[in-house]
């Protein structure tokens, strides 16, 4: 859309009449939103003409970067041919035939069965349905809690936010929905202080099986759980978690459904998370990197149990309008193949991924208010800490993140506060280059909130 109305004009419009999510519209109004116009590669540009570093992939989404062709072209070829049709009712398209055989081949082993949404709180809310009806269609009717975890994301539909574990989203809406329970967070820094990593990793992992004891393995459905927490924070966990996780829920025929929503589609320099820390799910939801947010479009991927289970009950009365859409399922493949293709996610394990990771460690790790400096692939986040020694928190959880958010925000890098751990999670094909010029504005806006703290 070419420029037409100043910034100021945008922002009255913008305050007058656009609703925005996860807003203050108060203090939005206030301030005015910042209107971003165009973008390219890793950076996009405001209505005043300045470059920014996205270092966040848009919302954890545009693996491919901006500005490609490739994706624009894929997109017109299909909306001149087929724009639009369902999939209900036993009818198919080409469009989403071929991009699920594809994600047949890209998926883990055994992940040959897709079901299309439109957003990742979509895959979650179905995900959620198939489950219990997994449950009934096995004859185990009784088998309805899904667990999650404390500050677990997993979007903001009525299932996808009561199983997540925001309580500030609980507060809101009579949340959660009934059958929903959480167990903490495998937070090593927070709550594993004197253990070494792995050993914290089996303690937190035995939580699910403490909660699945006192709830009853006859009412357990499911347990889920993103591979690393993101909007929580990036809560890596240990290597020792995922395995056990895995073994808790064979025992007590609990499904183990991983949330790939952040972490699939190269994130972690694997295709999908769960391959990175060594764990196979019967169930995985998906969006964001699936189209690298070109379009929306979000998946369920079942394993072979999980599919036939579902199928032996008939019909699944389930589904959107959307699912599959044919334009979406265009531009996800054209996605999907720029990412195999052209090697990005080989790059992001062997080469930017170790890089980032090394510099991230050297920039971050000498300031006196940076604790536990971590990363995996290219997603990575540090926590702001009032004394190192101590692992002493700041006071008022998430004040201290937002004063650094906004300066880095000021000095046109995009890095995100989740409460006061920082987090950064660009475009799968920044380059070393681009890490080194990205660092180097952090490391400036890290030597003026220090000084904001004095
Ligand atoms: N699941 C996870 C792990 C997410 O991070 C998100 C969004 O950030 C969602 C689900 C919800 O996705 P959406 O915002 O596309 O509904």
């Amino acid at each position: 859309m070419s420029q037409q109305r100043t910034t100021a004009e945008w922002r009255a419009l913008d305050a007058a009449h656009h609703v925005h999510p996860f807003s203050d519209a108060h203090s939005l109004n206030r301030q005015g939103a910042r209107v971003m116009t165009r973008a390219d590669g890793i950076y996009l540009w405001d209505s005043d003409g300045n470059k920014i570093i996205d270092g966040m992939a848009g919302l954890w989404c545009v693996n491919i970067g901006y500005g490609r062709h490739d994706m624009t072209a894929a997109a017109s070829r299909q909306m001149d041919e087929l724009p639009f049709y369902n999939t209900f009712f036993k009818t198919t398209h080409p469009a989403v035939v071929e991009l699920s055989a594809l994600l047949a081949k890209v998926a883990p082993e055994g992940f040959n069965h897709v079901f299309y949404t439109n957003s990742g709180s979509e895959s979650v809310d179905t995900m959620i349905r198939m489950v219990r009806r997994y449950w009934d269609v096995a004859g185990k009717p009784s088998k309805k809690t899904l667990i999650g975890r404390w500050n677990g994301y997993h979007g903001s539909t009525m299932g996808g936010a009561s199983l997540g574990g925001m309580d500030y989203m609980h507060a809101q809406g009579g949340l959660p929905i009934p059958d929903m329970a959480h167990i903490e967070q495998p937070w090593w820094y927070k709550f594993g202080k004197d253990m070494s990593r792995d050993e914290f990793g089996l303690l937190a992992a035995g939580w699910l099986e403490d909660r699945i004891l006192e709830i009853g393995p006859d009412n357990v459905a499911a347990f889920v759980g993103e591979p690393i927490q993101g909007a929580g924070g990036v809560i890596i966990p240990p290597d020792t978690y995922w395995p056990e996780i895995e073994r808790i829920c064979r025992k007590y025929d609990v499904l183990l459904v991983a949330d790939e929503v952040i972490c699939g589609f190269g994130r972690t320099g694997e295709w999908f998370g769960q391959q990175r820390f060594g764990f196979r799910p019967d169930i995985f939801t998906a969006a964001k990197g699936l189209t690298s947010g070109y379009l929306p479009m979000g998946a369920v991927f079942l394993n072979e149990k999980v599919a036939e289970g579902l199928a032996a009950g008939g019909d699944f009365n389930h589904g959107f309008t959307y699912s599959g859409h044919p334009v979406a399922a265009a531009v996800a493949r054209a996605n999907i193949l720029a990412l195999r293709d052209e090697g990005i996610i080989d790059r992001v394990r062997h080469d930017t991924g170790p890089y980032m990771q090394e510099r991230w460690r050297q920039v971050f790790g000498q300031f006196d208010h940076v604790d536990d400096v971590r990363g995996v692939g290219l997603i990575q986040a540090f926590t702001l800490v009032k004394d190192k020694a101590t692992r002493t928190l700041f006071p008022n959880w998430g004040e201290t993140g937002l004063i650094c958010r906004d300066i880095f925000f000021r000095n046109n890098l995009i890095m995100r506060a989740c409460a006061d751990h920082m987090v950064a999670s660009p475009p799968l094909v920044m380059t070393r280059a681009q890490i080194d010029e990205m660092l180097g504005v952090a490391e400036r806006c890290m030597t003026e909130f220090e000084e904001t703290l004095l």
